[in-house]
């Protein structure tokens, strides 16, 4: 298939901005994409490259791109740049310069969808030294085969701003209506193989029965299952009358994959962590008495003298790190406790209620004291015994409470009300940083304000929803230069847009309705906590939560 068809494709859903009309274009491309291009396709539509699961990362930031089109289009790269802020897209600057290039060839040969994704993937496994040059050059030379308008969606692909408005949502819609299969079997298959690519092409092959064929592997991430704040204890126990009382360990999420001797270890952004953290593969292949298993639990960094929980930003420089491991490990030690079980010996355990999954997971489990153990439970249907165990979690340094629903099914990538969450301070957002200001007068030079935005569930749009400056320290300051100026995309009047890619936790003293913001709300008094490293811009909390949140402080007041 030409890469142009999939433009056409792209520029129809671009030019309407009904979800029916854009579920049905959808639709009607999935059904006539060729078998072998069913895997990579889903993805592209809704503007990412490689599946959530997958290691392979493209990291091409504004200034590799603007190299490569000033190349191709025989200009430079500040001119690039300039063109971007005048025409306030990548896609449309880079449409406007490709169509200047000096023709390469007298037969212009199109550009197919397989070499496109072809060059991508080449562009991601570039690693080590020259690895820019590497990524530069293969740029340059698709873009030299891209026609003006292919190569907009090209630039626009490339620094994860597709903007045509399909987000998941959507995208099962489509590939239920495209292969006359229920929209609910999609979203079953979703969930377990987590790649709209094999959803797809097994919707496509077999329909319903394909898609219920779909089975967990074991190496390959699920989403995990988020929680829901608690408006208050009284409230969920009036709601669940008997309820699972755990600690809420202040660490980081792993998702634990275990196949015979073989452990491998994903964070919460699915990505591979293994090599990180050998302590607890080492520890996990002893405790986990099964053949095959998926396990979920907190890795916390407790401090060796105080036994108090260490910061975040330890935790993250242990996932992180990449050279000296074992010394990290004498530095950091880390505790994990394991709450949930997905997959057992061939069996998908999601559907089973909550208090059948912990029965299973303490089953096979042979806990190691204070090194890999099951999160502190109790299961009651007593409002005081519930008031007790949230103040011994706090008294000990946790950071709050976890209630869940026993008789509730794991959900990959929801939200929902299985799982709630308590905690003493204000529920915090973790928003995507789209844009900055220039400092001025002691603060010239650095970026100094930054543009918050959530993202919306439907379209993925980021949609502003406040600006915070206030509260930066200077080592802040100096860290939030130095992450973001590589992602500037252009300025205008000081005002710097940036590629969408830090994420921050922001706390706030209330939401209230704005309309000077696109997402329709504005935070009061933001403050940012701490950058979420271990969140992608596709995490961040979204505009429906914000909604949430503001409605529930409504009804708080
Ligand atoms: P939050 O990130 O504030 O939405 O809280 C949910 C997170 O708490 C989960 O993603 C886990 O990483 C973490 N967590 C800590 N302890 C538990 C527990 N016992 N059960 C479930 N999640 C937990």
């Amino acid at each position: 298939m030409e890469y142009a068809r999939l433009v056409s494709v792209y520029e129809n859903l671009e030019a309407t901005t009904s979800k029916l009309e854009k579920t049905r274009i959808v639709a009607d491309f999935l059904r006539e994409v060729p078998e072998e291009l069913l895997d990579i396709i889903p993805s592209l539509l809704i503007g990412e490259v490689f599946p959530e699961w997958s290691e392979l990362e493209l990291g091409v930031g504004p200034s590799l791109l603007y190299e490569a089109v000033a190349f191709v289009s025989g200009t430079s790269a500040a001119e690039v740049k300039n063109t971007v802020a005048k025409t306030g897209d990548v896609g449309e600057a880079v449409e406007q310069l490709l169509a200047r290039k000096v023709q390469l060839t007298l037969f212009a040969r199109k550009l197919l969808v397989k070499e496109v994704y072809e060059a991508f993937e080449k562009i991601a496994l570039a690693s080590g030294k020259g690895s820019q040059d590497r990524k530069i050059r293969t740029l340059v030379d698709l873009l030299a085969s891209a026609s003006p308008r292919e190569g907009k969606y090209i630039a626009r692909t490339v620094l994860g701003e597709l903007r045509v408005g399909v987000a998941e949502g959507l995208l099962r819609d489509a590939i239920a209506q495209a292969f006359n299969v229920s929209v609910s079997a999609v979203e079953r298959a979703y969930m377990v193989a987590n790649d709209f690519g094999i959803v797809a092409k097994a919707a496509k092959l077999e329909g319903e029965e394909g898609l219920s064929k779909i089975k967990m592997e074991v190496g390959r991430p699920i989403k995990p299952m988020l929680a829901q704040l608690a408006p208050s204890i009284e409230k969920v126990f009036e709601e669940l009358g008997k309820a699972a009382l755990e600690i809420k360990y202040d660490g980081a999420r792993v998702q634990i994959h275990k196949r015979g001797d073989e452990i491998k270890i994903f964070s919460r952004r699915l990505e591979n962590v293994t090599n990180a953290l050998p302590d607890i593969v080492k520890r996990a292949a002893r405790a986990i008495k099964a053949k095959e298993a998926i396990v979920e639990g907190e890795a916390v960094a407790v401090d060796p003298k105080t036994r108090r929980p260490r910061a975040f930003q330890d935790i993250l420089r242990r996932f992180r790190r990449k050279y000296d491991v074992e010394k990290m490990i004498a530095e950091i030690p880390f505790e994990t406790y394991l709450f949930d079980i997905l997959y057992l010996d061939g069996e998908v355990m999601i559907d089973l209620a909550f208090e059948k999954r912990r029965e299973a997971l303490s089953s096979i489990i042979q806990e190691e004291k204070g090194k890999f153990e099951l999160a502190e439970q109790l299961v009651t249907d007593s409002i005081n015994e519930a008031h007790e165990f949230y103040s011994r979690a706090l008294a000990k340094g946790h950071e709050g409470m976890m209630i869940k629903n026993l008789k509730a099914p794991y959900i990959p990538g929801a939200r929902v009300g299985y799982m709630y969450k308590i905690k003493p301070v204000m529920e915090t957002l973790d928003l995507v940083i789209t844009g900055a200001l220039w400092g001025t007068g002691k603060r010239a030079g650095w970026l100094s304000s930054y543009i918050l935005a959530a993202r919306d569930e439907d379209t993925g749009e980021l949609l502003e929803v406040g600006r915070v400056g206030t509260g930066v320290t200077e080592e802040q300051l100096e860290e939030f230069t130095r992450r973001l100026k590589p992602l500037i995309e252009y300025e205008e009047a000081g005002e710097v847009r940036l590629k969408p890619s830090v994420v921050v936790e922001v706390a706030y003293q209330e939401i209230q309705r704005s309309p000077n913001y696109d997402s329709g709300f504005a935070l009061r008094f933001p403050r940012v906590v701490r950058i979420r490293d271990d969140k992608s811009p596709a995490e961040a909390d979204t505009v429906q939560r914000v909604r949430e949140l503001y409605e529930m402080q409504r009804q708080a007041k």
